[in-house]
């Protein structure tokens, strides 16, 4: 699997002060991830670093939290920001599994977080380049830099598992369903199998 080549993201992305640290914590962003699958939450992790120590932790959960903003990033800059009283985190760097959507990006400036690393790319959502760049937008305020790309395949892989997994269950719910319904219960058959609905698609074209 490849990436894209980073110019065509359009979007700065400059080497990583340090390569492999990043992948060591994007492998604990990682093991975030697979608490969201855990729990049915479409698997992106994030993990929150400040002088080489995990400040805060979070993954993707917006269906168990009935939440649309309990995303992977959102999750770990609110733990950090709770934990130092201060919703400023200078010099954090925050690495998550997939590219920040626009309003995690924004939470990002906001928080004046200083470094974005992030695993897949998403061509569907990406405000880090793919779909477009919030962090290089000349018109905002505030700035951070970003690293997209990093352990891309392990983390878009875990995406595509899961959603293979996920339609995998679907298919065996409704022929469930059709199995019940021949038996002539067709109320419960309407009402049976397994419930995979209310999770967030962004499909399966992970850029990795
Ligand atoms: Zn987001």
């Amino acid at each position: 699997m490849e990436l894209e080549p980073e110019a065509e993201h359009g979007c700065e992305m400059p080497d990583p002060p340090d390569a492999q640290a990043d992948r060591a914590f994007m492998r604990l962003a990682l093991d975030q991830a697979q608490n969201a699958w855990l729990l049915g939450e479409v698997p992106v992790g994030a993990v929150l670093v400040r002088e080489g120590k995990v400040l805060a932790t979070g993954y993707n959960r917006p269906v168990g939290d009935s939440d649309p903003t309990a995303h992977a990033e959102i999750v770990a800059l609110r733990q950090a920001a709770s934990l130092l009283g201060n919703y400023r985190l200078l010099g954090c760097t925050l690495y998550v599994t997939l590219e920040p959507c626009a309003m995690c990006a924004m939470a990002l400036l906001h928080a004046r977080v200083q470094r974005v690393v992030f695993g897949a790319f998403d061509p569907k959502t990406g405000a880090g380049g793919s779909v477009l760049n919030l962090f290089a937008e000349s018109r905002l305020n505030h700035h951070a830099q970003l690293h997209g790309g990093v352990e891309a395949a392990a983390c878009g892989a875990l995406l595509q598992e899961f959603f293979r997994e996920r339609r995998r269950l679907s298919a065996q719910a409704r022929a469930g369903d059709v199995e019940r319904a021949g038996e002539g219960d067709a109320r419960e058959a309407a009402s049976g199998g397994i419930e995979v609905k209310h999770l967030d698609e962004p499909e399966e074209d992970f850029d990795v």
